[in-house]
């Protein structure tokens, strides 16, 4: 695309943060330059890597995707823009589309995740070596983890003490939490023959239109907070009894970004009550579970406590296969794995139900639940994902010790007491 303009071009890439306020990668997009002397264009690249690695022509997280963006090009309408969307690997992609607008600067979000990480430096290279400047932000977590140490300055492997130096550190720098204004104003004005709206992306990426229950965007995701504040504050004791349904389920709109973290936070500080500050905590442990992933990478395949890389997991395929289906006898087990089935969401008190069962009952190695997980997770994100899984496998950083094993019958009698749950599966 001619740069007729003479502005410098700004290039927005979007990934796992599918919105358009308290964007910080955007809003520095749109600010960075004097206003008059730049324009900026936003992209999605659905990224044939990771795409085709999913089994299931059917999976709802490309419906939520697609809903989001949706939403996103229709708001870049109005301002008389859109968004632009690439089918490809974004190694070669993202090089090829600054080339053809011509652009002056690339502006993204950090992500964590070892292979994420690998492309990116691998774009900011190529990038780079043409004169193009690449710009990223802090946008995925609320403390990175530089920020965040003990007094040693080491990173901590203990959740407790890094809650606390966390809430220090946050009582002491935020007077107010960050919201990375967006101005629309500044985008660049075209119009997409390839828009969200005008081709079929399910056929082009080969995937099935299939909905669920939470359908992808900014609007659902904050109708849903809207309706979380009412009972926050019953948060702290409701939360573990999956009949009642009183967590937020914003799981799956954090991970795609339809909500940014700050959204959330701010949520979590408007009432002092046990229900909000035990809900950041909850938050608190998404930001721990992102550092631990990015300063170890090797969690992703390995034992957080190495010594455990050396157990001989004994469990039976035949029994992964029962347990994957809900077919193992134990209802509470069995009622959670066909809600995942069916659902792709899953309560927290049951994930760690049965992922105990998986690996201390049935002796089958938490890796292969951990990729169950993946492939099914409506909210799947690697370091909350997998610091889940190592925590009740007991291979984790800050896990819960490996003789502590859950009981699947007073795990029902406690958290699902009338069986209520259990029914409903
Ligand atoms: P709420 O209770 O309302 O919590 C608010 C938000 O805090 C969540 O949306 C999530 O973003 C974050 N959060 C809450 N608990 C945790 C936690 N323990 N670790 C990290 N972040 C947390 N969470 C995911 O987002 N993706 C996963 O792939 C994932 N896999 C898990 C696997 C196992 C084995 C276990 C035990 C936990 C896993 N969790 C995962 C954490 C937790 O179960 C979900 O975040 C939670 O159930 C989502 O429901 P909610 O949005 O109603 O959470």
């Amino acid at each position: 695309m001619k740069n007729i303009t003479g502005k410098k071009r700004h290039l927005c890439w979007l990934r796992r943060d599918l919105r358009l306020h308290d964007h910080h990668a955007l809003s520095k997009a749109l600010t960075l330059q004097e206003k008059e002397m730049s324009e900026t264009f936003v992209a999605f690249i659905f990224d044939k890597s990771i795409l085709s690695e999913l089994p299931d022509k059917n999976d709802k997280r490309l419906t939520f995707i697609i809903d989001s963006l949706k939403e996103i090009e229709a708001k870049l309408n109005e301002k008389g823009s859109s968004l632009i969307i690439r089918y490809g690997n974004p190694i070669e992609e993202i090089p090829k589309l600054a080339e053809e607008l011509k652009i002056d600067c690339l502006f993204y979000n950090r992500d964590y995740e070892p292979r994420t990480k690998a492309r990116d430096a691998q774009i900011t290279h190529k990038l780079t070596s043409q004169n193009i400047k690449v710009f990223n932000f802090k946008d995925l977590v609320f403390y990175e983890k530089n920020e965040i140490l003990t007094g040693s300055r080491e990173i901590y492997k203990v959740f407790t003490p890094y809650k606390n130096k966390w809430l220090q550190t946050f009582n002491d720098q935020e007077q107010t939490v960050a919201n990375y204004k967006c101005d629309l104003s500044q985008l660049a004005q075209f119009q997409n023959t390839e828009s969200i709206f005008n081709t079929d992306w399910y056929k082009k990426i080969g995937f099935i239109e299939t909905h669920s229950n939470l359908k992808g965007g900014f609007k659902q995701a904050l109708t849903r907070l809207s309706s979380f504040k009412k009972f926050i504050t019953n948060y702290k004791t409701a939360r573990d009894i999956p009949a009642l349904e009183q967590t937020s389920n914003l799981s799956p709109y954090i991970r795609m970004g339809n909500l940014s973290i700050r959204d959330m936070i701010r949520v979590s500080i408007e009432k002092s009550d046990e229900g909000s500050a035990t809900w950041l905590s909850e938050l608190i442990w998404r930001d721990f579970y992102q550092v631990i992933l990015d300063v170890f990478p090797k969690v992703e395949k390995n034992c957080f406590k190495m010594e455990y890389d050396n157990i001989h997991w004994e469990g039976k395929p035949e029994d992964f296969m029962l347990w994957s289906k809900g077919l193992t006898g134990y209802p509470i087990v069995d009622s959670a794995m066909r809600c995942l089935n069916e659902t792709g969401m899953m309560h927290n008190r049951l994930r760690m139900i049965v992922a105990s069962f998986l690996t201390k009952t049935l002796l089958i190695d938490w890796r292969l639940g951990e990729r169950y997980f993946a492939a099914k997770l409506l909210d799947y994100d690697m370091a909350a994902n997998n610091g889940g899984w190592q925590w009740s496998a007991s291979t984790g950083v800050d896990a819960q010790p490996y003789f502590r094993i859950f009981n699947p019958y007073n795990q029902s009698e406690k958290f699902d007491p009338e069986g209520l749950f259990i029914r409903q599966w």
